[in-house]
């Protein structure tokens, strides 16, 4: 069973919390599931669908480039190696939503990955589970939305178990889990830990990113909001405190801190401020010793992969942070989080910055102890700070 007990500890794992800057990583892996109620499988969408299979090979070069830790937290469905074995894991009750077209279970779909590329991935966990440090986290078996009408606890228990039991025939022990459309419940605390889950991805702190329901998502005021947070500072860092992670229901709470949102031809003037944006906070999160949780959908980066893998690659590059991953180990109240740190790349200096013109600027005081040496990588191309 593979619950990243094998992952590299080096000595480092830790028994008290850290004291470190973070980046966490989590991706939400779920193909056509995932936007089926906005975009049809045969759609224009398609393409981006398809070439997320394309773009997540790339993404998991550069994550093991640079040493990153990340979750892949994926729809159950896509573990089926055929329509029979979807079928034979999926739950006797299954939610009523209110809103008949967020239900999954009339989708038409093929028998197999192989003639259906949209709603099978089982060859794709594997490709992810064979990298190093990448975690394969939960997104529910169908794609739960969790705060929608028409759902209810027992549905949500059932949906939950049946994910369990497919990836635990497939090898796989969840332990993180991201909630569809992030419709974080807590009232459903209890049924997370019971099934095993011990930490999930919270919402962003800005008011554009408190959801309700799905027709919050579509009001035009937050959608406007939200995609202006990407480029300018008006929600903040959403940076998260090592101390607030461990929630008094037992679980950990990691909550997102941004999109990544996709290269956008029409906005490419804008690229400098995107990124700008992100390594902003990641220098703060350094400073300030606290997380910072990026996260995105694969398919995302289907469309424009070069230009989105490029930037995937600025982001990482001139990272400050030490690399942990969005598993934790336990999530007991008030105990440690006990959370796995990956090691220090060998071409990483420590507080040294080259720049992209070759001069070395010294930075500061090394942000964490000498033990668990901060680093720079030794090139990088800020060339949007200056
Ligand atoms: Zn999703």
């Amino acid at each position: 069973m593979r619950d990243h007990s094998d992952w590299p500890t080096q000595g480092d794992r830790r028994t008290a919390r850290p004291n470190d800057g973070a980046l966490v990583v989590s991706l939400d892996f779920e193909l056509h599931w995932g936007v089926r109620d906005h975009h049809p499988p045969d759609g224009p969408y398609r393409e981006n669908l398809l070439g997320a299979r394309g773009a997540i090979p790339r993404m998991l070069d550069v994550f093991e480039r640079y040493g990153v830790a990340a979750t892949w937290a994926t729809v159950g469905f896509l573990f089926a190696r055929s329509r029979r074995e979807r079928e034979r894991f999926s739950p006797a009750v299954r939610p009523d939503y209110a809103n008949p077209a967020l239900s999954p279970y009339h989708e038409i779909t093929g028998d197999t990955e192989a003639d259906d590329p949209l709603h099978y991935a089982p060859s794709l966990i594997e490709a992810i589970a064979r990298r190093p440090r990448q975690e394969i986290g939960c997104h529910t078996f169908s794609h739960y939305y969790c705060l929608e009408p028409g759902q209810t606890r027992d549905t949500f228990e059932a949906d939950l178990r049946s994910a369990m039991a497919i990836a635990r025939a497939h090898g796989f022990n969840l332990r993180s889990l991201i909630f569809p459309r992030n419709q974080a419940n807590p009232a459903y605390a209890d049924i997370l830990r019971d099934c095993g889950i011990v930490c999930y991805r919270g919402n962003e702190h800005g008011w554009m990113y408190r959801v309700a329901a799905a027709k919050d998502e579509r009001e035009r005021r937050i959608l406007n909001a939200r995609r202006a947070d990407r480029y300018l500072h008006l929600s903040g860092g959403n940076l998260t405190a090592w101390d607030d992670i461990p929630r008094d229901d037992g679980l950990c709470n990691v909550p997102a801190s941004r999109f990544l949102n996709p290269y956008n031809p029409r906005l490419r003037r804008l690229e400098p401020l995107r990124l700008r944006r992100i390594t902003h906070d990641l220098r703060t999160a350094a400073a300030r010793r606290q997380i910072y949780h990026l996260w995105w959908h694969p398919h995302n980066l289907g469309t424009y992969t070069d230009e989105n893998i490029a930037f995937l690659e600025r982001v990482h590059k001139p990272s400050m942070l030490k690399r942990y991953c969005f598993q934790t180990n336990g999530g007991t109240i008030g105990g440690s989080l006990g959370i796995r740190r990956t090691r220090t790349p060998p071409s990483c200096r420590p507080g040294r910055l080259e720049t992209a013109r070759g001069r070395v600027r010294r930075v500061g005081r090394p942000l964490v102890d000498a033990g668990s040496r901060l680093f720079w990588q030794q090139r990088t191309s800020w060339s949007t700070r200056r």
